[in-house]
Order: structure tokens, then C-alpha cells, then sequence
């Protein structure tokens, strides 16, 4: 939904083309010390002390950066130091030890019709201690006067709980682990479901941008860094028609792969 409302066309490459980008080091630490961090939860509630945590890290980190996709950052001290710093970083945060959650509320995933639109989610945590509270772990800079987007996907997820499972979500959470800031923020009943109705438009715009062949490419400062600036006519008026034979060697040859 983000990227849709960031850019169509990004949004058209990445979702309907189906191109990835190579793994980023961002994309590594957050998805290493996300694992790393459902470990420790796993744990009984008092073996999960920050050196059982070291131990946890070098076991699943290390299993981590073997797969193929994070390999190219095996060697890299940058992303070590990152992913140790989350994992270092969730104990000055919170005492995992006073954390209750059950082991079916990590990673829990969640299907469910909203709005006529099928949403998936994957919750990294769901705590009842006397609140019920949807948490989201992220590895990125603070979101400072941008957290109102980043606060999105959890109110959509307290939305899918209560559409799938009848569960009123108290408390939305997000962990900034290497910005060392917790957000919290109690359920917005009316936030709750405008971010369902906001699903709805951007699903059926979506699907109007097929019917049409036209998404709109928004220019900003974020296409600097953007992996289809090389395709995007937009940026580059020499740009083959993106979707085109032409365009799809473009990308091939950036490294970026088609599922
Ligand atoms: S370069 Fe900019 S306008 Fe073009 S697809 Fe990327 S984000 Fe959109």
C-alpha cells in the first residue's frame, strides 16, 4: 500500500512485473535480527538474557548469512555490527525476560478479507499481558515526522484481528531497535478503519491502473535511489515503454530478477 501511494509505476514493477532487487544490506540486518530476535522470544521467559541472545545470534546469524541472498554480506562488518546492535539494542529497550507471549503470537500470520480486498500479514508479535498489543520490530532510522506512515501497517494488522479473529487490538507498537525509540499508540478505532478503507481505494485504483495499462510515476527525491530509474520514462525520456521486451533486459542487466 505504501509503495502504491509512493509511486504507481514502482509500484507496477515490483507487484505486477514481479522484479526483486538484489538483497540490500538494510533488507539483511532487518531480516537476520528480525530472526535472531523471534529466536530469544521462543525462549523460556527467563533464558532470554542478553548473552543466551549473543549465542542465539551467532547460531541463526551465521545460518543467516549463509543463505544465498544475504552471502554477498557475509564479510560485511557494517551489517554485523547493525544486526548485533538491534539485537543488543531490544535489551535497553524492554526486558525480554518481563515480556508474555506465547510462541503461536510470533511471526503470526494472518489472512483475512478487508474491505474486499485479501490482506496478508505477518505479525512479528502479539502480547495479551492485561493489553493486547500488535508490536513490529524495525531496524531502520527513526521515522521522525514520518510516523504516521509507519504506523499504518500496525493499524492494519489490529484490523485484521478483529476481522479474522474477533480480537480487539488495544495497543499498536512499533520497536525502533537501532534508533533506540518505542512508539506506542492506543487503537484508533477511526484511524483503524479509515487505514481499511484506504486499502480499499488503493485496491480498486490498482486495479483500474491494469484495466487502463497507466500508472502514474511520481518523481521525488526517493528516485534517486529507486532500482527502475533506469526504465522509468519519467526519469529517463529515452526509456523503452516499461512491461516492453526491451525494458525487461534493461533489468536483467541491473541485476534485478522477475519471480
Ligand atoms: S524513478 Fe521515481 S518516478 Fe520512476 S518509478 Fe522510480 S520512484 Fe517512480
Amino acid at each position: 500500500m505504501s509503495l502504491y501511494q509512493q509511486c504507481g509505476l514502482k509500484f507496477y514493477f515490483s507487484y505486477l512485473g514481479g522484479w526483486r532487487e538484489s538483497p540490500t544490506a538494510a533488507l539483511a540486518t532487518g531480516s537476520i535480527a528480525h530472526e535472531v530476535i523471534e529466536q530469544i522470544y521462543r525462549l523460556p521467559a527467563q533464558e532470554r538474557t542478553l548473552e543466551t541472545a549473543i549465542e542465539l545470534l551467532r547460531e541463526h546469524g551465521g545460518r543467516m548469512m549463509r543463505k544465498p541472498e544475504y552471502k554477498p554480506f557475509e564479510s560485511n562488518n557494517a551489517v554485523k555490527v547493525q544486526i548485533r546492535e538491534a539485537v543488543e539494542n531490544l535489551f535497553r529497550l524492554e526486558d525480554p525476560v518481563h515480556v508474555v507471549v506465547l510462541p503461536e503470537h510470533l511471526e503470526m500470520e494472518l489472512t483475512v478479507d478487508i474491505n474486499g480486498v485479501n490482506f496478508f500479514g505477518k505479525v512479528d508479535r502479539f502480547t495479551t499481558d492485561g493489553i493486547n498489543r500488535v508490536t513490529d520490530y524495525k531496524t531502520g532510522k527513526s521515522p521522525g515526522r514520518y510516523i504516521d506512515d509507519k504506523l499504518a501497517q500496525p493499524y492494519l494488522y489490529a484490523l485484521a484481528f478483529k476481522t479474522q479473529l474477533d480480537i480487539d487490538i488495544d495497543e499498536v507498537e512499533l520497536i525502533f531497535l537501532n534508533a533506540q525509540e518505542i512508539v506506542r499508540r492506543p487503537t484508533d478505532q477511526a484511524i483503524m478503519i479509515s487505514m481499511g478503507e484506504k486499502l480499499a481505494v488503493m485496491h480498486a485504483d490498482s486495479k483500474q491502473d491494469v484495466i487502463n495499462s497507466s500508472w502514474d510515476a511520481r518523481v521525488q527525491r526517493l528516485c534517486d535511489y529507486c532500482a527502475f530509474e533506469k526504465v522509468c520514462p519519467a526519469r529517463n525520456p529515452d526509456a523503452p515503454v516499461p512491461g516492453s521486451p526491451e525494458s525487461d533486459i534493461v533489468l536483467l542487466e541491473l541485476g534485478l530478477s522477475q519471480r
